[in-house]
């Protein structure tokens, strides 16, 4: 670690990481508490449209993110019947591609070589237990007894944020959007250069290429608000529900037929989790802690913003602290920058969502003949800087 004022950020996620990388290359001594033991991320792959990708630049870490992900060549839209209803192939921008997914074991890979090499220190299974204000400083205690005094805490610790509850209690916890979504990576067939988005009679599915060898499966369901999570048999579920899908995702859900036991083989690669949203009030900081990333402001994933709104918080907020401005003056700098445009990428997401969720047929192709003039708005916003 360098010299320079002091910074506790808890999670090491990707807003996390991204505040280490952007602080410690501004001067400051960068300590992260990560409470998982092991240095992993959850979950399979992340889309990065041009604003995330400009967020990466600014981070340092483009080229290995280029280099390791998958660009995007388009989508191709299929109805239930299996019909294809629309091919949609984006222009790159000037200066970055239209999008590029990768695995987030790579994302979380890069961002943790780039905190390490910016000179902070990651310390696994461990996390606050009490801290208290004082002068202009925050002294801590950790989890494991020890202690530590600094200028800033950041947290980053996630949609379930222990650090939103302490600060600004329960009435903050995330809320359910009605739908669920199914994760899981796949082989990527030789020569499949689209993405391709399927309408089913249950679910909606997506694959979305991750590398040269992988692909994302994502399945977007109903749920009832307050069913149980789905834990158990994952591929026997996860089969059933890919039901009269028909192309790429039928063959996925054969993959996943042969025998029970082959099957419950690959559960453990099965993700199942609802989409929640978390829309915190401003001020996202107490005095001298902030919360950034889906601590602060989870969106539903219809726009692939949610990685991207950290990696812009964690870059903001270090542009607005630099090595010497008081923190105080910077938090409200901070927020003043990042409100507009985080409501900005909610409230388009979650009216996408709605529209997914829209019984009413006249309604839903109301929406879908706005959609273009929609993306283009919100591609023109997210083009200015964050
Ligand atoms: C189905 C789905 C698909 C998505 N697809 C995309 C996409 O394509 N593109 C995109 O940009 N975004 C996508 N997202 C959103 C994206 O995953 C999140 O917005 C992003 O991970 C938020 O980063 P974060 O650092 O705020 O939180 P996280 O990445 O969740 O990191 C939080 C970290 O804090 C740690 N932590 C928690 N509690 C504590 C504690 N008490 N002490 C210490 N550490 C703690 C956690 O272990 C974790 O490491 C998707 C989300 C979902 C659910």
């Amino acid at each position: 670690m360098t010299g320079g004022r002091r910074v506790l950020i808890v999670g090491a996620g990707i807003g996390g990481l991204s505040a280490a990388i952007a602080l410690g290359r501004r001067g400051w001594t960068a300590e992260v508490a990560e409470v998982k033991q092991v240095n992993s991320t959850v979950g399979v792959g992340l889309n990065h449209p041009a604003n995330a990708l400009r967020a990466l630049r600014a981070l340092g870490v483009y080229d290995e993110v280029a280099a390791r992900g998958y660009r995007y060549q388009g989508i191709r839209r299929y109805a239930e019947t299996g019909d294809l209803m629309a091919v949609f192939e984006p222009e790159d921008p000037p200066d970055v591609p239209f999008q590029i997914s990768m695995t987030r074991a790579d994302l979380h890979d890069i961002l943790t070589g780039a905190a390490r090499e910016a000179g902070a220190r990651i310390r696994l299974g461990v996390s606050w237990r009490s801290f208290a204000e004082h002068g202009d400083g925050v002294r801590v205690t950790f989890t494991d007894g020890t202690t530590g005094t600094y200028d800033l805490m950041v947290a980053a610790d996630g949609i379930r944020s222990p650090m939103r509850t302490h600060l600004f209690g329960a009435g903050h916890d995330p809320t359910g959007t009605g739908y669920a979504c199914w994760r899981m990576a796949v082989p990527r067939p030789p020569g499949m250069t689209h993405s391709e988005y399927w309408n089913g009679p249950a679910a909606k599915a997506t694959v979305i290429h991750l590398n040269q060898n992988l692909m994302y499966l994502l399945v977007v369901e109903g749920v009832t608000p307050g069913s149980p999570p789905v834990r158990d048999h994952m591929a026997e579920r996860l089969h059933a529900r890919l039901a009269g899908f028909g192309g790429v995702i039928g063959d996925i859900r054969d993959s996943l037929a042969p025998s029970a036991e082959a099957r419950e083989d690959r559960s453990g690669d099965i993700h199942w989790a609802p989409l929640q949203e978390v829309v915190l009030p401003a001020p996202w900081y107490r005095g001298r802690v902030v919360l950034i990333g889906d601590a602060a402001h989870a969106v539903a994933p219809h726009l692939a913003q949610g990685a991207g709104m950290a990696m812009e918080d964690a870059l903001v907020l270090a542009d607005e602290l630099g090595p010497a401005r008081p923190v105080p003056d910077a938090l409200e700098a901070f927020m003043a920058r990042r409100l507009p445009r985080v409501r900005f990428v909610q409230d388009h997401a979650h009216a996408i969502l709605l529209n997914e969720m829209e019984g009413d047929s006249a309604r839903k192709a109301a929406f879908a003949a706005g959609l273009g003039a929609r993306q283009a708005e919100i591609t023109r916003v997210l083009a200015a800087p964050a």
